[in-house]
């Protein structure tokens, strides 16, 4: 997760539109997790402030237990420290870790949280960049204290531990798709059905727009230069998630190193894929798939899609140019758009 900018991290505006007397489309717009957040309902009486604060709450509590930026949030309490201990965490950050450990499995350990030294080292993990490329011992000493087997997890007791006491742990893959499930959840239980949310354009979709049509969602262009869009996508009670290189990278004497780190090696992914879309039933699955397979590069999260049934949609780099390949599932996805 990204730090807050300037702006306090949670920064709320609300905007009604009347769609017929009864049905309305309240929307929620502000900064969350290091990025911008929006959430458009659709419904009667609905009562936007109350929604407001019980969203709030939600991002709140997951940056307090998550965010490798606040310093006193679980996780960065965990990485400090320096013992084979057992920790306790709260019970959202463990449904993160277990989820996160389906989908390690799932990628052939592509997606694994483990990464946060490599992250850091490559000068990802914080505000300050440092442009530097790391020395090839640095890369390797870092990847000694990285993979799955570092972190111990314990679910029926509700903790964590380190097996080497220099691991270290990174939600960022995933965390903004559990916090959009997250509000997605708060607005059922508000007896809400018709919903876009939205967190640094990781998106999940419930029910219909105004208008009674589906909900309607873009896929960007993967270019760092400007926002265009690459195609748009009927979401019908579905998420969508999107990694990329295009927006968090550096470039250095020309090589662009991307902030998706490659677990295997200690570098960052150079695979020419610019950009995954992954569509799921859930943000989290779908967010840390395309953090996972923008690892695994095309060949393989393509097999993997076939073999698991995966909406999947890459951009691909060639030349100055762009490819976009789709799974067999996305392209079905497609054909609903069209007809
Ligand atoms: P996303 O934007 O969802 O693709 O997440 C990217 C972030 O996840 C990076 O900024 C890192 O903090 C972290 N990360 C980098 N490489 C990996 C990896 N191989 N597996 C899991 N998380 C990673
Ligand atoms: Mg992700």
């Amino acid at each position: 997760m990204g730090p807050c900018r300037a702006v306090p991290c949670l920064l709320l505006g609300i905007a009604v539109a009347a769609c017929s007397p009864e049905v309305e489309q309240v929307e929620l717009f502000g900064e969350t997790m290091g990025t911008t957040f929006s959430v458009k309902v659709v419904g009667e009486h609905i009562d936007e402030s109350a929604l407001a604060q019980r969203i709030e709450a939600v991002f709140e509590a997951i940056n307090a237990q998550m965010s490798t930026w606040r310093q006193d949030s679980e996780i960065s309490r965990f990485n400090r420290v320096r013992t084979r201990e057992w920790f306790q965490i709260s019970e959202d950050f463990m449904r993160v870790l277990a989820s996160a450990r389906r989908i390690t499995q799932q990628t052939g350990g592509a997606f694994d949280v483990t990464v946060t030294g490599l992250v850091k080292l490559w000068g990802f993990g914080s505000s300050q960049r440092q442009i530097k490329v790391p020395s090839p011992e640095a890369i390797a000493e870092m990847l000694s204290h990285t993979g799955p087997g570092t972190v111990e997890i314990d679910a029926s007791r509700g903790a964590v531990r380190k097996v080497d006491p220099a691991a270290q742990l990174d939600l960022s893959g995933i965390a903004k798709g559990y916090a959009v499930d997250a509000v997605a959840g708060v607005l059922e239980e508000a007896g809400l059905d018709d919903f876009l949310v939205e967190i640094g354009g990781e998106i999940r979709a419930s029910g219909e727009r105004p208008d009674g049509g589906a909900w309607r969602v873009a896929i960007e262009k993967p270019d760092s230069r400007g926002r265009s869009i690459q195609l748009t996508l009927p979401l019908v009670n579905a998420a969508l998630a999107t990694s990329g290189d295009y927006r968090r990278y550096f470039d250095v004497a020309d090589m662009r190193y991307s902030h998706i780190i490659d677990p295997r090696t200690g570098n960052p992914v150079d695979n020419s894929v610019a950009s995954v879309s992954v569509v799921a039933g859930d943000t989290m699955t779908a967010d840390a798939l395309a953090t996972g397979l923008m690892v695994m590069g095309t060949e393989k999260a393509l097999a993997l899609a076939a073999r698991n049934k995966l909406a999947v949609m890459i951009i691909k780099r060639d030349g100055s140019d762009y490819r976009v390949i789709v799974s067999a599932d996305f392209d079905r996805l497609q054909s609903i758009a069209v007809n």
